[in-house]
């Protein structure tokens, strides 16, 4: 970090131009190296190419143009009202970067959540380490070759390493860490934080609800529920964990979602090119557990040495079964009756706020009370996780879902300082302010606030 506090202290990472440089080459990374980030893609978790370009290379895309497009105007002073006390007078926002900052990603999306955090950053004027997932090797591997090669080396470093290296990070003092990941790592994430005094965004996950009312376009749900929960093979932060649908449509709904993953996947998900793997040993065989006694509809078949699941559908699910007590993270979609909306809500609201909740009605005062109701980080009214591409939106949890929110101008609000600046005239002014003090001037003074 020493090195890149020199070049932060240089003032090098604060002039437009240069912000616009790195956005420019990141762009051109993306563009150029396409191919090799699907195929480190591939490696890690079998995504698809549509999955890749979409979530991993688009997404990151739209950030940038979106933010190129306006990033000189929120780097302006905002003017803003000044109160009378402290008239006559000129009051602004002045953003500035924070310093040198820290991005730590997880695999899931390993090259998006390192590249995404990064935008915000380097258009803030910061400096950054990014520390890809150890757990993600191929596509570690290449953001650690390809960044420095494309991105001003005096500024962006990769770091790359596990828990003993991440350790080792976050006894130094950062400006800001940016963490994607798990909800127990945060914890030691924000500890090592405090000792310094260093602010955190926290981007966690959970078990994000979908609730289906009766009234809901039956064939659209289950279409938008089975395509969200089985890209990436469900391993998305945001994707349905879980299915309310209420009982007079349960059935319909599960026969609808059963032929949708056929139409999809055919009749064998683990031959289609469509269908991505579990990263690793580890997730497969906890997933696998997971599958032990459930009523499965349809899936259910694992294969450890392909890292398989199968897209699988589990009906009469309890609480109290252990997928209801961890974010599943994987193709598992458990689907539960519920009497009613007001039922499904008062399930959710049992669990902590999660990352994502989604609701599908036709009917405006269900959507209405869902969402009045509830808290999320994010929601989608009669689709999934589509509100993570609006770039005018923010992306972030709530409660144990995380803390502070990114995308678009958010983005360059987290790596931002909003300092405030009040300019003064040297005119002549009168001395009710300044003592010594008289019944008259505290009268005045009153009469000002
Ligand atoms: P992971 O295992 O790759 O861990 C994330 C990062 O934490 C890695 O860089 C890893 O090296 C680091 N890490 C792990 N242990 C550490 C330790 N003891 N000390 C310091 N650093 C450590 O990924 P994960 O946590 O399994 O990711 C999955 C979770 O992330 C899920 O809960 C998912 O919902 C969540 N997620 C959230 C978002 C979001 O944007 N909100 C996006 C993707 C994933």
């Amino acid at each position: 970090a020493a090195a890149l506090r020199k070049t932060f202290e240089a003032g090098t990472t604060k002039p437009l131009k240069w912000r616009l440089e790195q956005l420019d080459a990141l762009e051109h990374l993306l563009r150029e190296r396409e191919a090799d980030i699907v195929e480190a893609l591939r490696q890690d978790l079998r995504k698809p190419a549509n999955e890749s370009y979409g979530a991993e290379i688009g997404m990151n895309l739209t950030d940038i143009a979106y933010t190129k497009k306006r990033l000189a105007g929120w780097m302006k002073p905002e003017r803003v009202p000044t109160a009378l006390i402290a008239q006559p007078g000129r009051s602004v926002i002045v953003r500035e970067p924070l310093g040198v900052v820290m991005i730590i990603a997880p695999w899931n999306y390993p090259f998006q959540l390192c590249v995404l955090p990064l935008i915000g950053a380097l258009a803030a004027g910061n400096c950054a380490l990014v520390k890809p997932s150890e757990v993600s090797t191929a596509t570690s591997a290449l953001v650690a070759e390809w960044f420095p090669k494309y991105l001003d080396r005096s500024a962006v470093q990769v770091m790359e390493g596990g828990v003993p290296e991440t350790t080792a990070l976050l006894r130094e003092k950062w400006d800001h860490i940016f963490y994607t990941g798990n909800g127990t790592v945060a914890r030691i994430v924000m500890e090592a934080a405090a000792k310094h005094l260093t602010p955190v965004t926290l981007e966690l996950g959970g078990k994000s609800p979908c609730i289906v009312d009766e009234t809901a376009d039956l064939d659209a749900a289950a279409k938008r529920i089975v395509f969200g929960k089985f890209y990436n093979a469900g391993q998305t932060c945001v994707a349905p964990d879980y299915v309310l649908v209420q009982d007079s449509v349960h059935d319909a709904l599960v026969n609808r979602m059963v032929s949708t993953i056929r139409e999809f996947y055919g009749d064998e998900p683990q031959r289609s090119p469509d269908f991505g793997r579990i990263i690793n040993e580890r997730h497969h065989a906890r997933l696998t557990r997971l599958l032990d006694g459930a009523n499965v509809v349809t899936g259910g078949e694992t294969d450890a040495a392909d890292r398989y699941i199968a897209p699988t559908i589990v009906r009469d699910v309890s609480p109290s079964d252990p997928m209801m007590q961890e974010e599943i993270f994987g193709p598992i979609l458990p689907v539960i009756a519920v009497p009613s909306v007001e039922a499904a809500i008062t399930q959710v609201n049992r669990g902590p706020k999660p990352l994502a909740l989604y609701v599908f009605s036709r009917s405006k005062t269900n959507q209405h009370r869902v969402i009045s109701t509830t808290s999320a980080g994010g929601s989608t009214i009669n689709h999934v996780w589509m509100h993570v591409g609006v770039p005018s939106l923010p992306f972030g949890g709530v409660g144990e879902s995380g803390m502070g929110a990114y995308h678009g101008k958010y983005s360059f609000d987290t790596f931002s300082h909003r300092r405030a600046v009040l300019r003064k005239p040297n005119l002549s002014e009168p001395p009710i302010v300044y003592p010594p003090y008289a019944p008259w001037k505290l009268k005045w003074l009153k009469r000002m606030i």
